[in-house]
């Protein structure tokens, strides 16, 4: 399984049931090495203000032995692909995600809300689009696919989508996007979007799938945590400075 969860709540999120401590040290039960913090970006109801994302950087890097990098999951708020914490936020976090919430965007039109998620990308501060699967929010796959490896950057296959109901129908969308990353070489994150401890590190469901696609290990990020260090140095983290271990 996976060494690293890049997508985790916790109770900043308004409605996920977790401390950072308390995500970290179920993270450490389970042998992860390293959790991304991906609270909910502000415009969802419930969400942190701005302030919560900046002042990350008060907490240790490692926390009961793992590593906690300082992220966000910011929200895609139009077709122009504009994000939901300014760029001097966002530049300096180590782990920016972005995807469609209903409650931030209406879906639209398979053109447009692929044109958002492109945009967004081109933006050059997205770390990982994810769920991209979520029917909801229809796009064409090959064109959000490309634009993914093209930006070097990488596609989740979030394991939350295809165990409840919320995103129901992600399934037959991920195996797509699996075939066409397959393809294209485009880099694989599988998240957990764990809310609540129990699920830090929990991505059998998204393993399974991308084992039934036939999609190379090697293309997983984070089934290392050199794996995911190695990508954000590949990204220009300048942010991203590994400190002395706090156990
Ligand atoms: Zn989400
Ligand atoms: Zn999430």
């Amino acid at each position: 399984m996976v060494k690293a969860d890049m997508h985790v709540h916790t109770i900043a999120s308004g409605h996920a049931y977790g401390t950072v401590q308390e995500m970290a040290l179920a993270a450490k039960e389970k042998g992860l090495e390293l959790i991304a913090l991906t609270d909910h970006g502000p415009s969802l109801p419930g969400a942190p203000h701005r302030y919560y994302f900046s002042n990350l950087l008060i907490l240790p890097r490692f926390i009961a032995g793992v590593e906690v990098l300082r992220g966000i999951e910011a929200n895609i708020l139009n077709e122009r692909g504009e994000l939901d914490l300014e760029r001097r936020f966002l530049e300096h976090l180590d782990w920016v995600a972005a995807g469609f919430h209903d409650d931030c965007i209406t879906p639209m039109s398979r053109d447009l809300n692929t044109q958002a998620i492109v945009r967004a990308i081109g933006t050059g501060l997205v770390d990982v689009i994810v769920h991209p699967g979520n029917p909801q929010f229809p796009i064409h796959h090959e064109a959000v696919v490309r634009a993914i490896a093209e930006a070097g950057i990488a596609m989740e296959i979030n394991n939350a989508s295809l165990i409840y109901p919320h995103r129901r129908g992600s399934e037959t969308n991920c195996a797509e996007l699996i075939k066409f990353a397959i393809g294209y070489r485009a880099n694989i994150i599988l998240g957990s979007d764990a809310h609540s401890p129990w699920q830090v590190g929990e991505i059998a469901k998204a393993c399974e799938l991308a084992v039934s696609c036939h999609l190379p290990p090697e293309q997983i990020l984070n089934l290392t945590a050199d794996g995911v260090r190695e990508y954000l140095k590949k990204r220009g983290k300048p942010r991203y400075v590994v400190d002395a271990p706090i156990v």
